[in-house]
């Protein structure tokens, strides 16, 4: 079957993910993929310098994680987890509460789910069960962080954005009250105007990946612990990017050095090979739904929880990620990165240079916001470079597969520069001169990137 013929039958069959389909914009068609790079049917070598919506950890095709898969593929593929158990389940939960415990928290308890949305959706209504079980009153609210971003199920949405682009449903979802991140007085003044109102607050700890890569300091996390903990509200540490040493740590709430109740963990999970999310709980909170009496219970599962292939998957993906090469790997990655993104901060067009651990991001001068066309000129400029990267608006980052090497880093950091060069200053008229279509979202601020995801 030729290209052409994939590309027409996409098109008459497909419904992409985040995709205006009224642009005409043709998909790569990716044959196969291997370490850091996707193999494109035309025969072009893409480095995915995005670890493919941040998910791929070790690389793509990783030989150790395939034959698990294949292994576990061939004795159980799955089974209703809801009154039956198996080792691939039992293993991987024993490995994240033993990392969790490693990263000082006293989370005993893992509910597997299938995505970062639902991994969000599970703790919300843990955290609002759980106060109605112990007996208080119903606790109503949620608070989150302004510009965030927990995944697009109802629950997720309503802890996301309030002006981006889940706009649209903004009237369909449940009351949260959002706080910028760093504006500790903000988070004081409502908890204190609702006593008793919040069941729990999520954040993304450090960095607000689709919200633009947005970076807050450490000890505002810690204060916002602190806060939550008098006002007995439950602290939701959301890890579905940020987790597996994206940042350099285990988890990136260690830099806060806070005690989450709730973890959610998705995306590298599996190492980037299948679709699986767990719920991190404390045995407090898993005590809460304990009872003689059924309607106590959560009453919340998938289909898939627990699926044995996707746990196999995890557990050896968290085998190579403790061995000691991949850590050090880690670091040099860290090193390297700090270093080429100082060096992009002295470019005339880049704003606002930053790293933690592996994550990389500038903003680029110039019109900001999803539906300027900046970001797919940036796209297309790093394509030609045979290059994945897949702005946020203006904001051009980078998150590589562990398996990168110096050189492949190099020409990220490169193409990078290329595209500040190129498309940096540059204020053409159709990046001002942005539409949405009738109905579609009213978000556009200036200086931020206002569309998950993109
Ligand atoms: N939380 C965070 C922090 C995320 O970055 C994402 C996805 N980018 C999600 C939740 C939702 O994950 P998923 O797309 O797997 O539903």
């Amino acid at each position: 079957m030729s290209g052409t013929d994939l590309t027409a039958r996409d098109a008459r069959a497909l419904w992409h993910p985040y995709t205006q389909h009224g642009l005409g914009i043709t998909p790569l068609q990716v044959a196969s993929a291997r370490g850091a790079h996707l193999h494109l049917k035309d025969g072009r070598r893409i480095l995915d310098a995005i670890s493919s919506w941040w998910v791929i950890l070790h690389g793509h095709c990783h030989p150790d994680i395939t034959a698990a898969v294949a292994e576990q593929a061939a004795t159980l593929e799955q089974v209703i987890l809801a009154g039956h158990t198996h080792e691939p389940a039992v293993r991987l939960a024993e490995i994240l509460i033993g990392a969790a415990r490693e990263a000082g928290t006293d989370l005993t308890r893992v509910f597997y789910s299938d995505n970062g949305s639902t991994a969000v959706e599970v703790a919300l209504k843990m955290a609002y069960q759980y106060h109605i079980n112990r007996g208080g009153t119903p606790r109503r609210r949620f608070i989150a962080l302004s510009d965030a971003y927990h995944g697009d199920t109802f629950g997720a949405m309503a802890v996301g954005e309030p002006e981006g682009f889940h706009g649209i449903f903004r009237p369909l979802l449940p009351p949260v009250d959002f706080v910028a991140p760093g504006d500790t007085a903000a988070l004081a003044r409502i908890l204190s105007r609702h006593p008793c109102e919040h069941a729990a607050m999520i954040v993304e700890p450090l960095v607000q990946g689709a919200g633009g890569m947005r970076f807050y300091p450490a000890a505002f996390l810690t204060e916002a612990e602190r806060l939550c903990r008098e006002a007995g509200v439950l602290l939701i540490v959301d890890e579905v990017f940020t987790g597996f040493y994206r940042t350099g740590r285990c988890f990136a709430f260690e830099h806060a050095g806070v005690r989450p109740d709730l973890i959610c963990l998705s995306k590298g999970l599996t190492g980037g090979f299948l679709p699986l999310a767990a719920t991190l709980a404390t045995e407090e909170i898993f005590e809460g739904f304990l009872s003689q009496d059924r309607t106590k219970a959560l009453m919340h599962g998938h289909s898939f929880a627990g699926n044995p292939i996707a746990c196999a998957a995890g557990i050896a993906s968290w085998a190579i990620l403790e061995a000691s090469e991949c850590r050090q790997r880690i670091g040099e990655i860290c090193d390297l990165t700090a270093r080429r993104v100082d060096h992009l901060a002295s470019h005339p067009a880049s704003r606002n240079a930053r790293h933690l651990g592996t994550i990389g991001a500038i903003d680029l001068t110039g019109p900001p916001g999803y539906f300027s066309t900046l970001g797919l000129r940036m796209y297309e400029e790093a394509l030609s470079r045979n290059v994945l990267l897949r702005p946020l608006g203006n904001v051009l980052y980078t998150v590589p597969p562990y398996c990168v090497t110096d050189e492949e880093i190099g020409l990220i950091y490169d193409t990078m520069e290329r595209i500040l060069d190129r498309c940096g200053t540059s204020r053409r008229k159709e990046d001002v001169e942005h539409r949405v279509a009738p109905g579609g979202p009213a978000g556009h601020r200036a200086g931020r990137a206002n569309h998950p995801k993109t």
